[in-house]
């Protein structure tokens, strides 16, 4: 494509309105353009990419049967009340005025309507259908770009299965086709929340990239691959050496020392020694939870644990519960249920509330002191922390999700009444499962993952819009010109081609576009180096520059880019 007659409106500056790197390099190197909040608009050269990931999903999706559809995206919102999904999306879903329909956030709905009366026997199981197809969500904060828009392309596919255990069959071909998808795009993922193969009906696995535009934190391992959501995941944590000199309980006026800080500055003493309480509400009973020094409550695992929802204990309920306000509470002397972190366990001469205001207590050892306390693993993993699985050190950060694979069992067949006559002739719902890939997910995520630097994006071979980007220095002397229109030529021939044959636009701009823009393979045509008969290719990924002959040029190409 001659870049003289295109549309690739590139920005020097950042646009104020974008904050993370994907977003203003999609903006910067003329990929999208904003429409509204949330809203974008696909230029040409983002268009190429668009198309090159559905291709890559495509070509893996048919690979495992799958059969592609077109669903329409407005949908009569009876079909979503067959399954009460109104309410369940309640604001994120858009709702046409005047008119009883909804613009579709997801299929599983419309695809059970056209699996409804239409697979009617084992026989005609199982099915895989897809789309690539585009869908509507009023996302509340729509900030990070096209990682989250209130319109946006998925690829989702829905299983059809007579049975739980082919239902595990469709599963493992998408995680499969999953795994491939993504390596094939060169994304670096993980995958969160295995599901026990044995289980049909249930479990889903997220496949997630580290990014600071996530919503989600998730501990990682890169070592063994553990990964959980720090809401449960777990880790091996340094151990306490606490002090172990035998003493008796001491009571020490403490006047207005509140938090674990202040208590450690007032005794000069190390956090790991003072154990702080945090009162919750269990089925309307009290529960003092003991967390080593200034460790935070893993609300999640608490209610694990307790096996019933929690809530914080209200400040002004505290006094009637303990005895004291808050900074002032402990576990000696409290005589309602105690539980506390699994890292406290063993716990000597630790200082904590004494359930009487501006007093704490010292020389506390738990097993003598408080012995009725049970143990759990109750706070949040940590980076650096022990990978639980190998030991190796943990990871934790915020991270978005790519894809998500999910066992949807008879939900909506149920609902909606899709059903089937098996091989003795009994009628039951399908057997589902839903999976899907945000496309302009993909793209960010691959832009965010290292893919770019302060000039530019990076683009590897299966995802740039173009593989060359052919740089003629010079348009306005003729044989350069020529040559170089000769080059591109003899390149179209071979490879997707992006001709820089701008009149006036200065070899320095080129340049600074060329980065920006960072398809993988820079050819550079100018005066000095034509005089040997050469050319300078520039690789955009290292940054590495070579000069080769135009002999071997394509030749040199095709090694790099094959
Ligand atoms: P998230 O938790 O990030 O909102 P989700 O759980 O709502 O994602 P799904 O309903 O499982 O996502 O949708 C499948 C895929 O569609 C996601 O894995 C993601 O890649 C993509 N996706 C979901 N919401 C958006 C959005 N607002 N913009 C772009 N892609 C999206
Ligand atoms: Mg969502």
């Amino acid at each position: 494509m001659r870049q003289n007659k295109s549309f690739i409106p590139t920005l020097k500056e950042n646009p104020n309105d974008a904050a993370v790197p994907s977003h203003i390099l999609m903006l910067r190197a003329g990929l999208i353009r904003t429409l509204g909040a949330g809203i974008y608009s696909f230029l040409p050269l983002g268009y190429r990419v668009i198309k090159k990931v559905s291709q890559i999903i495509r070509e893996e999706m048919d690979a495992i049967g799958g059969q592609e559809f077109h669903l329409p995206a407005l949908n009569p919102i009876e079909i979503w009340q067959e399954t009460n999904r109104v309410e369940a999306f309640g604001d994120n879903l858009f709702h046409i005025k005047n008119r009883d329909y909804v613009l579709a956030p997801t299929h599983e709905e419309i695809m059970t309507f056209h699996a409804r009366r239409a697979l009617q026997s084992y026989k005609d199981l199982p099915q895989t259908w897809y789309q690539i197809q585009t869908k509507f969500r009023n996302e509340p904060r729509p900030r990070s770009g096209v990682l989250r828009g209130r319109q946006f392309l998925m690829k989702d596919s829905y299983s059809f299965d007579s049975s739980n255990e082919n239902l595990d069959a469709s599963y493992k071909l998408h995680d499969g086709a999953y795994r491939r998808i993504f390596k094939r795009c060169g994304l670096e993922y993980f995958v969160v929340g295995a599901s026990s193969g044995a289980m049909g009906g249930s479990g889903s696995e997220e496949f997630m990239v580290q990014s600071d535009a996530g919503e989600d934190t998730v501990a990682h391992c890169k070592s063994c691959g553990y990964s959980a959501n720090v809401e449960v995941a777990e880790s091996v944590p340094a151990v306490i050496k606490f002090n172990t000199e035998e003493r008796a309980v001491y009571e020490i006026s403490t006047p207005n020392v509140k938090s674990i800080d202040e208590l450690r500055g007032f005794l000069n003493i190390d956090e790991s020694r003072c154990a702080k309480s945090r009162i919750y509400i269990c089925n309307e009973k009290p529960v003092l939870v003991l967390m080593s020094g200034n460790e935070e409550v893993n609300e999640t695992k608490l209610e694990k644990a307790l096996g019933s929802a929690i809530r914080p204990a209200h400040p002004d309920e505290l006094k009637a519960i303990s005895g004291a306000d808050a900074g002032s509470i402990g576990p000696v002397g409290y005589t309602g249920t105690i539980i506390a972190d699994s890292r406290l366990f063993g716990g000597k001469n630790l200082f904590s509330g004494a359930n009487k205001n501006d007093f704490h207590i010292g020389g506390i050892d738990l097993a003598r002191d408080v012995p009725r306390i049970t143990y759990y693993d109750l706070r949040a993993v940590k980076s650096g922390e022990g990978c639980i699985r190998c030991g190796s050190e943990l990871g934790v950060f915020t991270a978005i999700e790519l894809g998500h694979i999910f066992k949807l069992g008879t939900k909506y067949s149920a609902a909606m009444g899709a059903l089937f006559k098996d091989e003795a002739g009994r009628e039951l719902p399908l057997v589902m499962g839903s999976y899907g890939i945000g496309v302009e997910r993909v793209i960010a995520c691959f832009i965010e993952q290292q893919h770019h630097d302060e000039n530019g994006i990076k683009w590897n071979k299966a995802l740039a819009p173009f593989h060359i980007h052919l740089l003629c220095l010079n348009m306005k002397k003729n044989h350069l010109k020529e040559i170089s229109e000769k080059l591109y030529a003899r390149l179209l021939e071979k490879f997707e081609v992006l001709f820089d044959d701008r009149p006036d636009a200065t070899a320095g701009f080129k340049f600074k576009d060329a980065d920006l823009i960072g398809l993988p393979i820079q050819v550079v045509i100018g005066e000095k180096k034509l005089v040997e008969n050469k050319v300078e290719i520039k690789v955009r990924e290292t940054g590495e520059r070579f000069d080769v002959s135009l002999d071997d040029l394509v030749e040199k190409i095709s090694q790099l880019l094959f």
